[in-house]
C-alpha cells in the first residue's frame, strides 16, 4: 500500500478517550491544518487529483460536485460520483454509492487493503459507510470545514457539521485520515455552485 511521507495533524492519544467520555473537543474541529500537495507520495496525489476530476464531471452531468475513488492494494480503480439529482437520490453521495458499487465488486479482504480518496472530507453518512465498509484509510481534499464555510451562506442548504475523525473515533476500527490535501480545484469545483441557490 502507498504511504504517505508526512501526515496532517491528528488528535493526541487522549482524543479518543475523551471521546468515548463524552467530552467532544469541538474546538479542535478546524485545527487540523492542510497538507501541502507536494506531501503526498506521487500515486496519493495522482489518486486524489483523479477523485477531484469526478466532482468536476459530477457537477457538469448537473450533480452536486463530489467524486471519489476506491484503490486496492493491487491498483484496481473503481470511481463513485455524487448523484442526488440526476439519480433522484438524497442519499446519492460520492462516497456512500462508491461503498456500495465496490461492495458488489471486492472481496472483504480486498476492501480491507484499499484506500479511499474523496475529493471533499466525507459527510457523517459516508463515514459510516466507509467505516462499515471495512476500507483502513482515507485521503481526502477540501475539508468539511472549508466547504461548511462556502455553503454557509446559503438558506436551505444545511450541512452535518461533524468531522470524519471524530465519527470514526468512535468505531472500534481504527481507520487512517489523511487531509485536508491544499488542492486548489477541489475548492474551485465548489465555487459558484452552491451559490446559484
Ligand atoms: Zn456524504
Amino acid at each position: 500500500m502507498q504511504r504517505i511521507r508526512a501526515t496532517s495533524a491528528v488528535f493526541g492519544p487522549g482524543h479518543a478517550d475523551s471521546l468515548r467520555r463524552g467530552r467532544l473537543p469541538l474546538c479542535q474541529a478546524g485545527a487540523v491544518s492542510a497538507l501541502d500537495p507536494a506531501d503526498l507520495v506521487p500515486a496519493d496525489l495522482a489518486h486524489l487529483e483523479h477523485a477531484v476530476a469526478l466532482a468536476r464531471a459530477a457537477r457538469d452531468r448537473g450533480d452536486h460536485p463530489f467524486g471519489a475513488i476506491i484503490v486496492t492494494a493491487d491498483g484496481r480503480v473503481i470511481e463513485g460520483l455524487n448523484d442526488v439529482i440526476t439519480g433522484h437520490n438524497p442519499i446519492g453521495h460520492a462516497e456512500t454509492n462508491l461503498v456500495r458499487d465496490a461492495g458488489q465488486q471486492l472481496e472483504v479482504a480486498e476492501l480491507a487493503g484499499s484506500t479511499l480518496f474523496t475529493s471533499t472530507e466525507p459527510c457523517v453518512m459516508c463515514t459510516g459507510a466507509i467505516y462499515w465498509s471495512g476500507i483502513p484509510r482515507v485521503v481526502f481534499a477540501l475539508s468539511e470545514g472549508d466547504l461548511g464555510a462556502m455553503v454557509s451562506d446559503q438558506s436551505g442548504v444545511p450541512t452535518l457539521s461533524l468531522p470524519s475523525r471524530e465519527v470514526f473515533a468512535r468505531g472500534g476500527r481504527p481507520v487512517e485520515v489523511v487531509g485536508p490535501v491544499a488542492i486548489p480545484e477541489a475548492t474551485d469545483v465548489h465555487r459558484g455552485f452552491w451559490d446559484a441557490g
